[in-house]
């Protein structure tokens, strides 16, 4: 590959890019998420040319006649195209799904990386969640790459769990330093946890709130909703002026949308009103 130097000689990321997109007035789906800050460049670039299919598989060198073998080096039974080495192949197949399950996106997942920007939009919604989510996947090729190399060049192979340790530990300091700083909620200090990163190394965001009593002979009803990306919840405590526990409830509901379940507690907590026959409330 011969890039002409830009006009003060430095050659440039978008020098690459254009060389290798000819058409960059229709970006394609997955070009939103590739480029991410909290991703490593490296592992960006090469998730890209897998995109465009433009990595040099064995299957693409065999068709420009550079090799004579496209076998898989790590299955040793499938062809080595960028699909099959990042999708479809069972050795990659095994630590994809291991770090779905952490990340806890579950489902088929699929064998074609063309339909995948899609897949990952409707499976993660959650702004921050799939800034995670597409750096693990961009980590996840960039170390599946580097195995292959490995193995072609070297000589030398790691077993798919220990590459898979690998990949937990690069995806663990990312995460460490990035993005769950910004915002938290418990699905992602799961998703943390489950990659080994303590909640204690998420600065803690406080906010000091006091109970404030009502008047006499008045009832209190303080209530809340919650929403994660599958769950929602809501729930309700009734106390009299001196704060005494009166009636409580909790419930569950479709995670629609956060002021739903805010006002289905509000709801609930003037239900249990009634239901002890409270006349203030
Ligand atoms: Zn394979």
């Amino acid at each position: 590959m011969i890039l002409t130097p830009s006009r003060t000689g430095a050659l440039k990321r978008r020098d690459a890019i254009n060389f290798f997109n000819r058409n960059p007035s229709t970006p394609p789906a997955w070009t939103k998420w590739i480029w991410r800050s909290i991703q490593v460049q490296r592992h960006s670039f090469l998730t890209w040319k897998f995109f465009l299919n433009k990595a040099p598989t064995l299957s693409r060198l065999l068709r420009k006649g550079l090799v004579q073998d496209q076998t898989c080096s790590l299955c040793t039974v499938g062809e080595e195209t960028s699909d099959h080495l990042t999708l479809q192949c069972p050795y990659s197949r095994y630590i994809f799904h291991s770090l779905l399950k952490d990340m806890l996106i579950k489902g088929p997942v699929p064998k074609r990386l063309s339909d995948l920007p899609t897949w990952l939009d409707t499976k993660v919604t959650h702004p921050v969640k799939k800034t995670i989510a597409t750096s693990m996947l961009t980590t996840f090729f960039w170390f599946i790459w580097m195995e292959r190399n490995n193995r072609i060049f070297r000589g030398k192979s790691l077993h798919k769990r220990e590459l898979m340790g690998r990949i937990k530990a690069k995806i663990t300091i990312r995460l460490q330093f990035s993005v769950l700083k910004a915002a938290i909620s418990p699905e992602l200090i799961k998703v943390a946890e489950n990659y080994g990163t303590s909640i204690s190394d998420i600065p803690a965001i406080s906010k000091p709130v006091q109970w404030i009593p009502s008047d006499s002979n008045w009832l209190k009803v303080n209530s809340d909703g919650s929403l994660s990306e599958d769950r929602g919840g809501y729930g309700a405590i009734m106390r009299d002026e001196k704060g005494n526990f009166i009636i409580g409830a909790a419930g569950q509901s479709n995670p629609k949308s956060i002021n739903l379940l805010e006002f289905q507690g509000i709801l609930l907590g003037l239900e249990l009103g009634l239901q002890i026959g409270a006349s203030r409330i």
